[in-house]
């Protein structure tokens, strides 16, 4: 278990350091701005999505390892994806940061790093507002989301 939470606290910090996709999407159709106050992470996600399909996707931003790392594997996580099978992902990945694994029917595959979050509770906002800011630039609502 040590091995794995290191494992996992590797990639973290790897993806926190080096965030993958990260920059503005020129071509975007969808965009929207979150904000976590509790922490001060910020992030604007960028997706281009053709026939109910993300084509792609991108963010910039700032904040803590965790939002980053976050929203860098998450972005790696959903390229190519469906809405329906982005909003299944989000689902379970937040049943894995709040702690209801056990509802877990779904292979996260990297997003499983996130499993940890769920011991602390202000995490779970960094490590969830790359999805909420993501589900409100795919409903179209494009307005700033804020995890308060
Ligand atoms: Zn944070």
């Amino acid at each position: 278990m040590t091995d794995l939470q290191d494992l996992y606290q590797e990639l973290i910090l790897d993806h926190g350091r080096r965030p993958r996709n990260f920059g503005k999407l020129e071509d975007a159709n969808k965009t929207a701005e979150g904000y976590n106050p509790l922490c001060g992470d910020k992030i604007r996600v960028y997706v281009k999505v053709g026939d109910g399909v993300v084509e792609d996707i991108k963010f910039e931003g700032a904040g803590c390892a965790i939002s980053t790392a976050s929203a860098s594997i998450m972005t790696d996580a959903l390229k190519g994806k469906t809405r329906a099978e982005s909003e299944q992902l989000f689902k379970a990945f937040h049943d894995l940061v709040t702690g209801h694994q056990e509802s877990q029917t779904q292979d996260l595959g990297k997003l499983a790093v996130f499993s940890g979050v769920s011991e602390f509770p202000t995490r779970v906002k960094c490590a969830t507002l790359s999805w909420h800011t993501l589900r409100a630039a795919l409903s179209g609502e494009g307005e700033v989301v804020s995890t308060e």
